[in-house]
Order: structure tokens, then sequence, then C-alpha cells
């Protein structure tokens, strides 16, 4: 049979946490005065043959983790208080950690009263690995955020801000730390404000989990300066716990508006002169004719161009067509607009202006070229004379046929050309001789 001190052994070793008790020894020094099998284990396993108790301290532990572990002790023993630490002992398949709690208890021993401190220890490697996995990929997930080369922004159900990242900091002008908390509508130009958080919950709500904001309208985020910033945004939603976040990728595309604004200038601009072009001034009549109202236009053609060509050469011909641009801009008010229609020829249209008014302009532009009435350092010196024909014509009562219109303009043109050049006609259906 088996006596109690070897059966209480078997017991205590038969378990998982690890269990000593430490006192002082003879000379004073700490020394373990008993352990279990785990208690060896998690120290490393030295010693544990002599299984003699009690068992110096110094000899039991390894020199990393005496410091800590004494120290504790030392507390345990002076205060008489129960103390944690979390100890990591190194092995060659890798570091275990141990929560260990030391409680201090007395006991009668010889004359007086022992104190010993109990310590019972659990392994906790497990949670420390997932713990470190988890810093692991939280760090990456974090640099690869602050990589990005676009603004990563999320923000909670509330709407506020809970990650700004490096380009978002940069894009907006503002610092994470103060961003973080924040309402995101500061992000976004006062008019957008209100309604925003009301697309989001939508967004919530649909079946969607990311998609692009609007590809149509261009979207401006607000700088802390106060500027629009032209931006491209993804928005895509995660569910973190039950809770909905949001998380928008927003790219700056301040250069790719700014191309496709000088695209479209391109497009619609007539290289020689700086002019609308006709397909640009049709578009802006057409809008013109959406509303009510007056609305003139003028047809103008010079006169004999090709001999201004023959005589003075196609460079001169050029400049005549840049001076006549200038002209033309100059009678122009402001919502007129004086485009080359093609050629020699030009078109104004001007709202607001029935035909009698119409004809006053156009008789102005005309005597104007004629008398040479303008500022112009002519290249070769002198000035060159031309003149100009122009057909007028107005919208008859809530017309929307623009191509009708042109065409009366045209034939009105055609007229001034018949009786003699250098004078405007009008449209024989205006109602005006
Ligand atoms: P009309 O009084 O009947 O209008 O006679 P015109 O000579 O002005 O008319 P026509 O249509 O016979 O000639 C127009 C000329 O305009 C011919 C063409 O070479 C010239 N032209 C058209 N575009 C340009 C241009 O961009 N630059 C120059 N220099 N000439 C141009
Ligand atoms: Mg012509
Ligand atoms: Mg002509």
């Amino acid at each position: 049979m088996k006596d109690a001190t070897s059966q209480l052994q078997e017991f205590v070793d038969g378990i998982e946490a690890s269990v000593a008790i430490i006192g002082h020894g003879d000379a004073g020094a700490l020394s373990v005065t008993a352990c279990n099998e785990a208690f060896f284990q998690m120290t490393g396993g030295r010693n544990r043959e002599s299984r003699g108790f009690p068992i110096p301290f110094d000899a039991l532990l390894p020199s990393y983790a005496r410091f800590e572990f004494r120290k504790k002790l030392q507390e345990c023993f002076d205060t008489g208080v129960a103390q944690e630490l979390e100890l990591a002992f190194d092995f060659r398949e890798g570091t275990r950690w141990w929560r260990l709690s030391l409680k201090p208890f007395r006991h009668p021993g010889g004359n007086a009263t022992v104190l010993e401190i109990l310590v019972t220890g659990l392994d906790i490697t497990p949670k420390m690995e997932l713990t470190h996995e988890l810093e692991v990929s939280t760090s990456r997930f974090r640099s690869v955020v602050n990589a990005a080369y676009d603004a990563i922004v999320t923000v909670d159900q509330e709407q506020n801000i809970t990650l700004f990242n490096r380009a978002a900091e940069n894009l907006f002008g503002y610092d994470a730390a103060e961003m973080i908390g924040q309402p995101l509508v500061r992000l976004l130009p006062e008019q957008y404000r209100e309604q925003h958080p009301g697309y989001i919950h939508h967004f919530a709500r649909s079946p969607v989990n990311s998609r692009q904001m609007d590809e149509r309208n261009r979207i401006n985020g607000l700088h802390r300066d106060g500027s629009l910033l032209p931006v491209e945004i993804a928005i895509s939603k995660i569910n973190v716990g039950g809770l909905v976040e949001f998380t928008a990728i927003i790219r700056d595309i301040t250069d790719r508006v700014r191309l496709m604004d000088l695209l479209q200038k391109e497009a619609a601009t007539d290289p020689l002169t700086g002019l609308p072009n006709r397909r640009q001034f049709l578009d802006a009549v057409e809008r013109l004719l959406d509303a009510s109202g007056h609305l003139s236009v003028l047809m103008l053609d010079i006169d004999h161009f090709k001999q201004v060509n023959d005589t003075y050469g196609h460079d001169v011909g050029d400049e005549v067509l840049r001076v006549l641009a200038k002209v033309g801009t100059g009678v122009s008010r402001n919502l007129d607009i004086f485009a080359r229609w093609g050629g020699e020829e030009f078109v104004a249209a001007l709202p607001g202006k029935n035909i009698e008014q119409a004809c006053e302009t156009a008789e102005k532009l005309r005597a104007t070229l004629e008398k040479q009435d303008f500022a112009h350092n002519w290249r070769l010196g002198r000035a060159i004379p031309f003149t100009a024909s122009i057909g007028v014509a107005t919208r008859k009562p809530n017309e929307h046929d623009l191509e009708a219109i042109m065409k009366r303009a045209d034939q009105a043109l055609y007229r001034a050309k018949e009786s003699g050049r250098n004078r405007i006609e009008v449209d024989a259906e205006a109602g005006v001789s």
C-alpha cells in the first residue's frame, strides 16, 4: 500500500496546473518545498531527477525567469497579499507562457508559524499565440491600409470615423487622431451633409455589399482648408460582430478631372479662334431654348474671303478670322454665345433679344468690322480691309426647332449676299423688314 504522501504526490502530479510551495531555506534563500510534475515541466525540468525536496529556487528555475519571479515572491512575503505574474519559458520547440498566482499561507512549523507561498500556474500559451497571431495580422492589415495609395476611411453604425489612413490624412489635411470619432460628414461639402446619412442608411439596408458611388456625377470631398476635392469613392459594408461598419476607399481624381475638363473644352473649342465650335454652340442654344422668352440668332459670313486669302495669303486669312472672333466676342453680352460655325462663317445667339434688338447688334457688328473700329496690330503692318454679311432670325413664340431657326438665319444671310454684301438681312418670317 502506498503511503499518504506518495498518494498525494500522484494526485498533484496528475493535475495540469503547475503547483509548488515556496518558502525560505535554512540560510534564508528561497527554496521549493514541494512541487508537482507540471511545475517541473514548466520550469524546464532541471534537477527533477533528484526530487529531493526542498530544492533551491535557483536550481529549479532558469536564470532568465528568476528575477521577476523572485520579485513577486518577495512582494508576497512582505505584504502577505496574493500576487500574479506571467512568465515565459523558452524551450527548443518554442516559448511557453504561464500565468502564475502566488498565495501566501501560514502553517505551524517547529515553535513558530512558517510563512510559505502556494504557487499555482496555468499554461496560457495557446491564448498568447492567438493574441500574437492577431497582433501580426492586425499590424499587417494596418501597414497595408497605411501604405495604400487611396484614402481609406471607415465609419461605425453612427457614421463616426473609426479608421483614417495616411492617404486620407494627406488627402483631407487632417491627422487621424483628430478625425477618429468625428462624424463622417465633416469630410463632405456643406450642401451634402444633410442627405448623406440617409444614403448610408439606404445602403446599409440594401442587399448590395459594395458599390461605386455615383459614377455619373462628380463627387467632391472637403479639405480642411475648405477647398473641394474631386474624388471617386467605392464603399462597402462589413459586418463586425453584428454591427454594420462602412469602408470608403477614396481616390483623388483632381488630375483626371482637370484632364477631362481640358479634353472637353478642347472638343468644344475651335482651335484657330478659341471660340466655341458649332457643336458646342448648338448644345448651348438647345439648352437656352428649354426656357421661354426671346432668342435671336445671327449668321455671319465674311465677304469675298477667298480674295483675302488669294491676295494676302492663308496666314493673313487666319488673322482676319481671329480678328473677327475678337470683335464678335466684344459686342456680345454676358449670356450671348458667339461661335465659329465653320470656314469664314460665324454665329451668335442672343438670348432675351427680339428681332429689332438683334438687328441693332448685327448692324453694330457689321459697322465695326467695316470701319475697322477696333484695336489690332496687323502682322503686315497695315489694316486688311474686310466686310461681312449677316442674316438675322428670331425664335417664334415657344419655338424649339433650333435647326429651323438656323435655317431662317442662313436664308437671310443668303439674301444679304444677293443684295450686295456688307449688309444685314432679316428672316422674312420675322415680320420686320
Ligand atoms: P462670299 O462673299 O460669297 O462669302 O465669298 P467668299 O469668298 O467669302 O466665299 P467662298 O465660300 O467662295 O470662300 C470661302 C473661303 O474661306 C474659301 C476657304 O479657303 C476659306 N477658308 C475657310 N476656312 C478657312 C480658314 O480656316 N483659314 C483661312 N485662311 N481660310 C479659310
Ligand atoms: Mg461662306
Ligand atoms: Mg464668304
